[in-house]
């Protein structure tokens, strides 16, 4: 027979395949790592199984016990199914953010869900990290994972991921880039490499710009599960015991606006179906394969598929709407309301705990066009250069809606802003049509919406802008 005994020997030992690049001929060749072919669909299957075993081993995890996580991603899925295949009871704490299919995907495996507000500080008691550890403390036979502090997490890789990639390569790889989330990816493998290639395998980060790691401010950004995020609020941002940052060489920043178009492309040009942390990854390895010659050899880890994206990166509705997609440029755009002189203002944006007072100065200044002012607000700190993102924008304040809360003494000049926010304001990508966008704006009633370029908040428009737009169409050609 040629057949598994065990759906677990299906984990890892993914293929590694070479992918067309831009400079073909020139540059070294990209080899792409697949770990979308795992059993379970990501490269978190071989921690999920390192880190239940060594549980196991050392006797913290025992028959009819229970596994505690705490994440919104891979690693859920991940664990999920090892607990599953092996007749664990699972729990897995989410943040509120999670997408339905995630969420679903763990009650498929028959995994408790507990979900708890995402966004907070590190400190917060209700942190998933913190309720998953007090759930794991009060549960009896019940062990929490820990992804980020677990060394099984590097040690899978370095035990696995590692050694495949030197096997299948034959020894020629010269270069390694992978994401860093928890870092063991990178940890691991990196390591196994280096020492396998007596040191000179080069070890690559490929990160989103925003995230700390590559010196970033640790404000949100679009793609999921790489990175890191650090809360405006969080004191001690310690990193992960999981990343060994004397493994990796370099990190590199990449847009968002770069890897969700190296995704999309590489789907459409190449047949491969990526997640977004994929497309960070490919975006990374394809700038270093340029500067190498073709004797040099890179291998990008592309840690799940784009299947579990379907809704958003490969959905040209949502990048529209957040502004990552330039649109049709034969109507006219929200954007062209927005030109670089004005794109580089500020946007008028009031921190959640800046005082009513404040506010009011803030919306008196912007009266006069006859129109109620109406500015948005949220956590995102203020400041030059500081645009916040769409997911910063919590709620927003108009002055008619302050002066009667204060008139009917529902709100007091020093209480928070944030302790006031009306509904957020309407949102289009700056490469939507104005015509579409002013029926969209008239239909729920609003006077002004926020443009957003590259999911970053730039601009704000009102009805009366738009429609002059909207009016002079059909616009010429540019
Ligand atoms: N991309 C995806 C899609 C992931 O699920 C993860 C794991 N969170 C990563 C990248 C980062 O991998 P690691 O945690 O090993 O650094």
């Amino acid at each position: 027979m040629d057949a598994h005994e065990s759906l677990l020997e299906l984990i890892g030992n993914t293929p590694l395949v070479r992918l067309r690049t831009p400079s073909d001929g020139r540059g070294a060749p990209v080899y792409a790592k697949l770990e979308y072919l795992s059993a379970g669909g990501s490269v978190k299957d071989r921690i999920g199984l390192r880190m239940i075993e060594e549980a196991e081993r050392s006797g913290a995890l025992r028959p009819g016990g229970t596994v505690v996580e705490a994440t919104s991603g891979n690693t859920g899925a991940g664990l999920a199914m090892v607990a599953a295949a092996k007749g664990y009871r699972m729990i897995v704490v989410l943040p509120d953010k999670s997408s339905a299919e995630k969420v679903n995907t763990l009650r498929a495996y028959g995994a408790e869900v507990v979900v708890r507000p995402g966004g907070l500080p590190l400190e917060h008691p209700e942190h998933i990290l913190n309720v998953a550890a007090g759930i794991a403390e009060r549960t009896p036979g019940a062990w929490f994972a820990g992804q980020y502090g677990n060394p099984a997490n590097p040690e899978a890789h370095y035990l696995t991921t590692g050694p495949e990639i030197w096997r299948q390569t034959g020894g020629r790889v010269t270069h390694l880039v992978s994401c860093v989330g928890t870092g063991g990816t990178i940890s691991g493998t990196g390591r196994y490499l280096k020492e396998a290639s007596g040191g000179r395998v080069r070890v690559i980060g490929a990160d989103p710009a925003a995230s700390v790691y590559s010196g970033g401010d640790g404000r949100p950004y679009f793609v999921e599960a790489a990175g890191r995020f650090r809360h405006p609020e969080t004191v001690d941002d310690s990193w992960p015991d999981s990343y060994q940052r004397e493994v990796v060489d370099e990190v590199l920043p990449i847009r968002d606006r770069d890897s969700l178009t190296t995704i999309r492309r590489l789907a459409r040009e190449q047949g491969l179906l990526v997640g977004g942390s994929a497309g960070t990854a490919l975006a990374a390895a394809l700038r270093v394969a340029a500067g190498l010659g073709p004797e040099q050899l890179v291998v990008a880890i592309l840690p799940d598929s784009g299947r579990q994206y379907l809704s958003k990166y490969f959905n040209d509705q949502w990048m529209l709407r957040q502004g990552f997609l330039d649109g049709d440029p034969a109507v006219a755009r929200v954007g062209d309301l927005l030109p670089a002189a004005r794109r580089a203002e500020p946007l008028p944006y009031l921190h959640h705990h800046a005082p009513v007072g404040e506010a009011l100065a803030v919306l008196r200044e912007r009266q006069g066009t006859g129109a109620d002012p109406v500015v948005p607000a949220g956590p995102a700190p203020v400041g030059p250069g500081r645009q916040p993102t769409s997911m910063e924008l919590a709620g927003a304040v108009s002055l008619a809606q302050l002066e009667a809360a204060l008139a009917a003494g529902r709100a007091a000049v020093t209480d928070r802003v944030g302790d006031h926010l009306g509904e957020p304001l309407p949102v289009f990508g700056a490469g939507e049509g104005a015509a579409a966008a002013l029926a969209e704006l008239s239909g729920r009633g609003c006077g002004t919406a926020v443009v957003l370029a590259d999911g970053h908040a730039v601009g704000l428009v009102g009805a009366g802008e738009l429609a002059v737009l909207a009016g002079a169409e059909p616009k010429q050609g540019r």
